[in-house]
């Protein structure tokens, strides 16, 4: 394994724990507080979402140190502006069909 595939796992984990983080706060709610029986008790959802977006960041810039990504700061901010955009247009779909209220 070499430090690129390592990594990738990292994030794949990471990315995961996210998507579990969000899961949580979906069903349960974003001020929901962790029960004292696991791992990240007393930690709202909201906490454990944030704490989760920090480690998958964190493997995005270890990955763009070993020159796997190659886009520039302004890059990334069109992108992300880009995606903002098709994420409000799908969200207004979603109102139009009363799936989103
Ligand atoms: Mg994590």
């Amino acid at each position: 394994m070499t430090r690129q595939d390592y990594l990738l796992t990292c994030l794949m984990e990471e990315s995961a724990e996210l998507a579990m983080a969000c899961s949580k706060a979906i069903r349960f709610g974003a001020d929901d507080i962790c029960p004292a029986t696991r791992q990240d008790a007393g930690k709202t959802a909201k906490q454990r979402i944030t704490e989760e977006y920090i480690d998958v960041t964190a493997l995005y810039l270890m990955l763009q140190n070993c020159c796997i990504i190659h886009m520039s700061q302004d890059e990334v901010s069109e992108a992300i502006e880009a995606k903002s955009e098709r994420v409000e247009d799908t969200i207004k779909l979603a109102l139009e069909r009363g799936i989103v209220k």
